[in-house]
């Protein structure tokens, strides 16, 4: 699944030792896998073959250049959610032509330069946006390529901050008004009503909302086509990843004994069950993974600092927390913990906690693990989507480097802060 593995009792990313980078580089430190990102791309993309389609890789993931610049050598295009990231897709040799342009709150700068890089659809959020977005191409004097974002209302059943396809999130437009946008925006001279777009949610690890959502849109897409001739239909991104077990050698075995609804999905499953709906449609499917491309790609590498033995707790303190690394706190995300070197010593009952003046600042509670001691290094596993995207300088803490290994070499893609850095744009 992944390429982090113990060798000679040293945890290893594809062939070079982690400890060996925290030697170089420093912690808290960032490390992603090449050939993850290469076989997770792959596995999807060639899970459609045979569909006209196109993967375009979720920007705010995790937007290193380095990173966007492998997956566009792969031949992939880009869901981007701001001007920020449209400006890093096109740094890194991204083809505008292959971007989406998502999110509910894109300014006038925004949809001028999307509409001057040529991209290939904005995704509108509502009726106002499409009539605010021809007038920006009107000024321009361009026609602007859209697809409404419709909202299914299904439960994506997963964490209330990521499930986004319910009629109360805020996403789209609601599926019993989505017939009425096209019709008005049909008659908006500067548009192209060019796709149909959906996003129920991230980190789902049951196929069976992504089915009742294809299975509820697919007929909408189908009108749309005849009476407008949309080309695209995009079914979002959200396929949940192992964040349990990550590590281990029998995660396999281990996830095919829990409950079928929170195994994880291969790309395999995934495609089986959305792939009857879609393909008579014969538009072209776009698919918009995030997670399941990042995820488990990375790991944020921290040293232990300290240990505090309470009357209750034993706190294993890093150099690393919440500022760096925020689904704990955020949304009772599950990071595997490991010691680097391998341990030789018994699980313990500990809580990892950061150095951040904050009681929400904890990577674990309550958890058995072994091999966590002062001095020594330890991963955070499974942590290369929606890591350091959200990282920031809280508590005046330099943002972390950022490594991309390739088989046996180790990439700089992102130098570490100084403290010059931190308040370079600052007058005092
Ligand atoms: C965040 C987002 C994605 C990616 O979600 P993942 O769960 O990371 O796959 C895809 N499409 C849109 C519109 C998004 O906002």
């Amino acid at each position: 699944m992944h390429s982090f593995h113990y060798s000679k009792g040293q945890l290893c990313c594809e062939d070079v030792s982690l400890a060996d980078l925290a030697d170089e580089f420093g912690t808290p430190l960032y490390v992603y896998s090449s050939a993850t990102f290469r076989e997770r791309y792959t596995s999807l993309d060639s899970a459609f073959e045979g569909v006209d389609h196109e993967v375009a890789y979720a920007v705010k993931a995790n937007s290193n250049l380095a990173v966007l610049r492998l997956l566009a050598s792969l031949g992939s295009g880009f869901d981007i959610v701001s001007g920020g990231e449209l400006f890093r897709v096109l740094k890194a040799g991204g083809d505008p032509a292959k971007c989406t342009f998502a999110g509910v709150g894109k300014t006038r700068a925004e949809i001028e330069y999307a509409l001057k890089e040529g991209i290939y659809s904005i995704n509108v959020e509502s009726y106002e946006e499409a009539v605010f977005i021809n007038e920006v191409a009107g000024d321009l004097g361009l026609t602007a390529p859209i697809a409404f974002r419709v909202n299914p209302n299904v439960d994506a059943k997963t964490h209330k901050y990521i499930s986004t396809g319910k009629s109360e999130n805020k996403f789209g437009i609601d599926f019993d008004l989505i017939a009425e946008a096209y019709e008005r925006a049909s008659t908006l001279p500067h548009l192209k009503l060019k796709g149909l777009q959906m996003h129920i949610g991230s980190q789902l690890t049951s196929v069976v909302p992504f089915v009742e959502a294809v299975d509820k849109v697919a007929p909408l897409a189908a009108r749309l086509k005849e009476t407008y001739n949309i080309e695209f239909f995009s079914i979002g991104g959200g396929i949940g990843i192992i964040y349990e077990q990550a590590l281990a050698s029998g995660a396999e075995s281990w996830w095919s004994d829990q409950p079928e609804e929170s195994r994880p999905l291969t790309p395999t499953q995934y495609a089986a069950a959305v792939r009857p709906a879609l393909e008579p449609l014969g538009l072209k499917i776009l698919l918009e993974p995030g997670r399941f491309i990042a995820g488990n790609a990375g790991v944020l590498v921290t040293r232990c600092l300290y240990e505090k033995k309470g009357t209750t707790k034993t706190f294993k303190i890093v150099d690393s927390g919440m500022h760096q690394l925020i689904r704990p706190a955020l949304y009772q995300g599950h990071h595997e913990i490991v010691p680097v070197t391998e341990a030789t010593s018994a699980p313990e009952m500990v809580d990892v906690v950061g150095p951040i003046c904050e009681s929400g600042d904890f990577f674990c509670q309550n958890r058995e693990l072994a091999g966590i001691e002062p001095g020594g290094l330890v991963a955070l596993m499974s942590a290369g989507a929606y890591g350091m995207v959200m990282a920031s300088t809280y508590n005046s803490h330099p943002l972390p480097a950022e490594i991309l290994v390739d088989g046996d070499q180790a990439h700089l893609a992102r130098k570490r802060q100084s403290y010059q850095d931190l308040v370079e744009a600052e007058e005092g």
